[in-house]
């Protein structure tokens, strides 16, 4: 079968290069790692946090923005993110048997790659797929991969879970990543774990 892995928060472990850009990008805010992640893990984006904890305009706000998409793929950031626990070796096992697939909502195609070469995890992946935030996931997924009914896909956010009802396939949500169980219980994925390496068919 086909399984599908979103990467950041589900194969990567992103919070660390997220939480010191808004640092760097919000000089004033005295928020650590685990007020930053308290607020995000509860769904409340950037511009919430931004205009109620800063007291920020929307035109600030909008700033913000496109400088945090402006730097959130640079290589400075990048090297703060690791590989979660467990996860290689959960790709070895599930490839013996299946086709594995990445698929990230990442602007840029060659950084996403050469980020997963670095891990040596591309010989896994028999397609790595980029949105660049161009596409929908499910729409860039049914242009490459023939899915089945019995295929799953695994992520981090509301969106991969989305993604996999848009699909018609199984849908497992992990808690490596952005979003805490509550909110991802909401989004009523099919089984909830605790990362990638406690995944079991
Ligand atoms: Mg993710």
């Amino acid at each position: 079968m086909n399984i599908i892995f979103d990467f950041d928060g589900t194969l990567i472990d992103s919070k660390e290069r997220l939480f010191k850009l808004f640092s760097f990008l919000v000089s004033e805010s005295e928020l650590n790692f685990e007020d930053y992640w308290t607020l995000k893990k509860q769904g409340i984006g950037h511009a919430e946090i931004l205009e109620k904890q800063f007291n920020y305009q929307s035109n600030a706000i909008q700033e913000f923005q496109i400088k945090w998409h402006q730097e959130i793929e640079k290589n400075y950031w990048i090297n703060y993110d690791t590989p979660i626990f467990g996860v290689e070796d959960k790709l070895i096992s599930l490839f013996e048997n299946h086709q594995l697939h990445l698929v990230t909502a990442r602007q840029s195609y060659e950084k996403a790659v050469k980020q997963i070469k670095a891990l040596r995890w591309d010989r896994y992946f028999k397609s790595i797929l980029v949105t660049k935030q161009e596409i929908e996931k499910s729409q860039l997924i049914l242009e490459n991969i023939e899915i089945k009914k019995e295929d799953w896909i695994l992520g981090d956010t509301g969106k991969d879970i989305l993604t996999g009802k848009t699909l018609q396939i199984n849908t497992a949500a992990v808690l490596t990543g952005f979003l805490s169980e509550e909110k991802l219980k909401s989004y009523n994925p099919d089984i909830i774990i605790d990362s990638v390496a406690n995944f079991m068919i």
